[in-house]
């Protein structure tokens, strides 16, 4: 099996090795990721200046590609002839951050994976629900756990198909293996943050404006992917690109336009 692997978080992170090392037991891996981090950089893509990749080598002493561009950008860049044969599939990750609720319409992660789909390609997102403020130092986070289940998954993938327009969105609990419960088939929840906006004023006495927010515990959906992980369970969600609400283009037919 062949596989492209990227990332929002920057070609030098922990969560990206960790996934190549699991994958690399099942075929060959190409990495190919933002050469900075670009976190909730969404689907954003590079049209008015040069995209650029160029090898690096990765944290495991092997050769990767780090790019100027976005997170799908990546996935252009992976998938196209100047990186050699098809993959067969292309997972994002493992992001450090939860991607829950409407974190998905932020998350650079799942967008690469969504551009997998569009040019073609199976792809599936996999974030570890760990706070991702706190200090990244080396092995602060275990990414073992969410790399295992991923080529778990990656196999169940390749064999199964997933229908042509459709992702699957992955959260694995920041628990050791033995506390995680079995994996659980979710559908995207709601995540609540509190004072999104702050604002402040720098030494020069100006006003700045600084985007964050905690996230605000409130009760959780049965069945949603928000609620699995707070049970400790690995959560997979198949999301597609079709964002059309169908339940009320009924509603709205009768509308008078
Ligand atoms: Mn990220």
């Amino acid at each position: 099996m062949r596989f492209l692997i990227t990332n929002d978080d920057g070609i030098l992170a922990e969560g990206l090795i960790a996934l190549k090392a699991e994958l690399e037991k099942l075929g060959e891996v190409t990495a190919i990721a933002p050469d900075r981090p670009r976190s909730a950089a969404g689907h954003a893509i590079t049209l008015h200046k040069p995209l650029r990749f160029s090898p690096v080598r990765l944290r495991d002493g092997s050769l990767g590609y780090a790019s100027n561009g976005t997170p799908s950008d990546c996935v252009v860049l992976g998938l196209s002839e100047y990186l050699g044969a098809k993959p067969d599939l292309v997972v994002a990750g493992i992001n450090l951050g939860a991607n829950l609720g409407e974190d998905l319409t932020y998350s650079g992660t799942v967008s690469a994976a969504m551009e997998a789909v569009i040019l073609g390609l199976p792809a599936f997102a996999i974030s570890l629900a760990a706070d991702p403020t706190a200090m990244a130092i080396a092995g602060t986070h275990d990414y073992g756990p969410a790399a295992r289940f991923a080529a778990r998954l990656a196999q169940v993938v390749v064999k199964s198909r997933l229908p042509s327009d459709v992702i699957l969105n992955v959260n694995v609990p920041p628990v050791p293996e033995s506390e995680t419960r079995p994996a659980a088939v979710t559908h995207q929840g709601r995540r609540y943050y509190e004072s999104r906006l702050e604002r402040r004023v720098d030494p020069r006495g100006r006003p700045y404006y600084w985007l964050g927010g905690q996230v605000r515990q409130a009760p959780e959906e049965e069945g949603s992917d928000v609620a699995a992980v707070a049970d400790n369970r690995i959560s997979v969600t198949p999301v597609h690109l079709d964002l059309t609400c169908y339940a009320f283009l009924e509603e709205m037919k009768g509308w008078e336009l």
